[in-house]
């Protein structure tokens, strides 16, 4: 960026202070902040032939008058003036609403260029904008810009100070890409781009400009973390962990089932990395149910035999418990000193622990955010653990390596993240996959019922109870309102307790129930005194019943595909045939794809996929903490092979030479400098 176009809008010839200040509001500050505001999306205004435009489609025409206009008032203020119009060898009735004043003008003969909605069935233009006189008479642009605004600012408006912008300064835009990569790509000049964007003659000229614009906004984006990645590598001297591998081939062997061929794979990279004398920093991913549970006990193994304590970190409690149960179990033979922290541990077990932790007499400790409370000290920490980490905040991460020196971080999820969000959100870490589930699994058979069919469902479910198997039942999810959903759960409760009376149990589970309480039903749950669970989607991160093989989901469409998967992957842990029923009845379409999706589709990897197309990727990790930036023009989803590209070009150029010395790279590189990543800040 040249210092020209770092200079404030007010410099621009036509911007003063008060709309200086409406701009800033949006974020624009300096004129290159204005000048890569791009726009959202584009009208074609092109004249188009009737025949060829669609029902409600926009459309811009030119015609002749043919009728006198007939005016009506309706309403307080409101009116409706049409009048026929011929275009082309169509008579059309164009309607303007609330703009009698047009009456006068609109005389018989007058040719007249349109822009609005048509309607097909009616022969009806719904006109936005009128122009007297033929369109290329009228100077119209045939792609008309659209700017996202805000307060007092108009599209219009933005577009005019761009216009002023680039008047004055055009000659100060510089190129940032070098030329090499412009030609290999055959992209467009940066001020060919942002004049081109902003002012485009054809779609071809939107397409080339955006292409451009795209590339150099991901290859920024991937420049910072590709050096971010780099340096976080070479800083991290220091606890390479050296174990033996007899006792963990030892405990791998102890484990009553074989590891499957990706389980071994995943490990082995974790090991690799424990080893190294980097610090590692990896996402482990895998499906619900790919056993990613003992792929961590092993590396907690791993860690305390080299002498350093390992964390794992979970997001609920009863994740916690449930974790700390099987480890302990796992590790019971090899003599581990193993505890669990969680808010409910207190007064003395919590001080006893928290002296364990500091003179590092526990090897492993299992918990969840309380294990990053400030009175938690480690003895030396060299393996952290999160699970589910998409419920946990980049933040929090960040407190409980810091209590280590440079401790090794493996973060595992079961939301199956697709590829383009992994190295977007998660650029920085590399990534392991558990792409095989063990063997013998049997699909969860996944069906779609409407609402109406739940005696049916009911009745199933009893013969799943007969069978001696058991059941969830999950309530359905308002947004926001946790108090609302305990209340549906406590409905939907009573309903069953009343079908099920004097033959099967009935527990309930909800967020505001006290952990005593939820450990109460847990335990009922999984020792089967109680024969089906309604809860609310506290067990979605989890849970392990292997003799539930039923699971009934209320307002499944009110659910993300990835969420459902999820849950439907508490049932299908046992050796039975299991079932999950969707109980929806979506409005959308949509939505009715989405169901359809759920009961095709059991690779979540896929399922993911699906849902980021049908959501977008704002909705896809829910809406905080998505750890995603906002890009200008680029779209993750759309443009993920631009995507792909910046990022090898990327990470090729941080690990040369080239870019740190020649001139050609001198802009990207600064860009890199300025983000503070080299002086170790981290990225928002
Ligand atoms: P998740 O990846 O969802 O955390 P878990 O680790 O909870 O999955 O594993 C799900 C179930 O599969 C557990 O009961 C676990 O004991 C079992 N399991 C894990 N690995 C294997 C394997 N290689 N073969 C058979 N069962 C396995
Ligand atoms: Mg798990």
């Amino acid at each position: 960026m040249t210092e020209e176009l770092e200079k404030n809008v007010t410099s621009i010839r036509g911007i003063g202070e008060e709309t200086a200040s409406m701009l800033a509001t949006m974020g624009i500050h300096t004129v290159e902040d204005l000048l890569t505001y791009y726009p959202f999306r584009f009208e074609d205004q092109r004249l188009k032939d009737l025949a060829e435009v669609d029902h409600d489609e926009k459309v811009t025409v030119e015609g002749s008058v043919m009728s006198a206009p007939s005016l009506t008032f309706y309403g307080r203020n409101k009116s409706r003036l049409a009048v026929r119009v011929m275009v082309g060898s169509y008579l059309v009735t164009a309607v303007f609403f609330n703009r009698p004043y047009l009456k006068k003008k609109l005389q018989l003969n007058t040719i007249v260029t349109l822009s609005g909605k048509w309607n097909r069935h009616r022969q009806q233009i719904i006109v936005n904008e009128v122009k007297f006189g033929k369109a290329n008479h009228v100077h119209m642009t045939e792609f008309q810009p659209f700017y996202s605004v805000k307060g007092d600012l108009t599209s219009k408006g933005i577009h005019r100070f761009i216009r002023l912008a680039l008047t004055q300064y055009f000659h100060a835009i510089e190129e940032t890409i070098p030329t090499f990569l412009l030609e290999k790509y055959r992209l467009l000049p940066r001020k060919e781009a942002i004049r081109a964007i902003h002012f485009p003659k054809n779609a071809e000229e939107i397409k080339q400009a955006r292409r451009r614009l795209v590339y150099e906004e991901f290859l920024q984006f991937q420049l910072k973390i590709q050096a971010l990645r780099k340096i976080e590598r070479e800083k991290s001297a220091g606890a390479a962990l050296s174990f033996k591998n007899e006792p963990l081939k030892m405990m791998i062997q102890s484990l009553p089932f074989p590891l499957t061929t990706a389980q071994k794979r995943v490990l082995k990279e974790i090991l690799y990395d424990l080893r190294s004398p980097y610090r590692m920093n990896r996402l482990l991913q895998g499906d619900v149910g790919s056993g990613k549970t003992v792929v961590a006990a092993i590396a907690l193994f791993a860690t305390a035999l080299s002498g350093y304590q390992g964390a794992l970190m979970v997001p609920t409690e009863i994740l916690a418990e449930q974790h700390a149960e099987s480890i302990e179990k796992l590790l019971s033979p090899f003599s581990v000193e193993i505890a669990l922290l969680t808010g409910s541990v207190k007064g003395k077990r919590r001080k006893e622990i928290q002296a364990g932790l500091e003179d590092g007499r526990i090897q492993i400790i299992i918990g969840t955010h309380a294990l990053i409370q400030e009175d938690i000290q480690f003895s030396n920490l060299g393996l952290v653990i999160t699970d589910e980490q998409h419920r946990f905040g980049v933040e929090q991460r960040r407190i409980l390596r810091e209590k280590g020196v440079n401790p090794n971080t493996l973060i595992m999820t079961a939301t199956p993240i697709p590829r383009t969000l992994a190295i977007t959100a998660f650029g920085e870490l590399d990534i392991s996959v558990i792409d095989e589930m063990p063997a013998g699994r049997k699909r969860v058979k996944t069906y779609w019922a409407k609402p109406e069919m739940l005696e049916q469902v009911l009745s199933m479910m009893e013969r799943e109870l007969k069978k001696g198997r058991q059941a969830y039942v999950i309530c359905p999810l308002i947004e926001e309102s946790e108090k609302l959903d305990v209340q549906n759960a406590i409905d939907v409760h009573a309903s069953l307790v009343q079908f099920f009376r004097h033959r099967f149990k009935i527990g309930l589970m909800h967020g505001r129930l006290s952990p005593e309480e939820k450990e109460a039903v847990m335990r009922d749950f999984s020792e089967n005194n109680v024969h089906v669970l309604v809860s609310t989607t506290v067990v979605e991160v989890g849970v392990n019943v292997p003799n539930a093989s039923m699971m009934v989901i209320y307002d499944a469409e009110r659910f993300g595909l990835a969420q459902l998967h999820q849950l439907r992957g508490r049932v299908g842990r046992g050796n039975h045939q299991s079932y999950c029923i969707l109980l929806a009845d979506p409005k959308s379409e949509t939505g009715k794809e989405r169901m359809r999706i759920m009961t095709e589709t059991y690779d979540g990897f896929l399922l993911s996929e699906k849902d980021l197309k049908l959501r977008g990727p704002g909705d896809f990790f829910g809406k905080k903490q998505s750890g995603l930036p906002d890009f200008k023009i680029a779209d993750m989803v759309h443009d993920y092979r631009a995507l792909e590209v910046a990022r090898k070009d990327a990470e090729m150029f941080i690990q040369s030479d080239e870019f740190w010395t020649k001139d050609e790279f001198s802009r990207l590189r600064r860009q890199v400098e300025q983000s503070g990543i080299l002086d170790g800040k981290k990225l928002d």
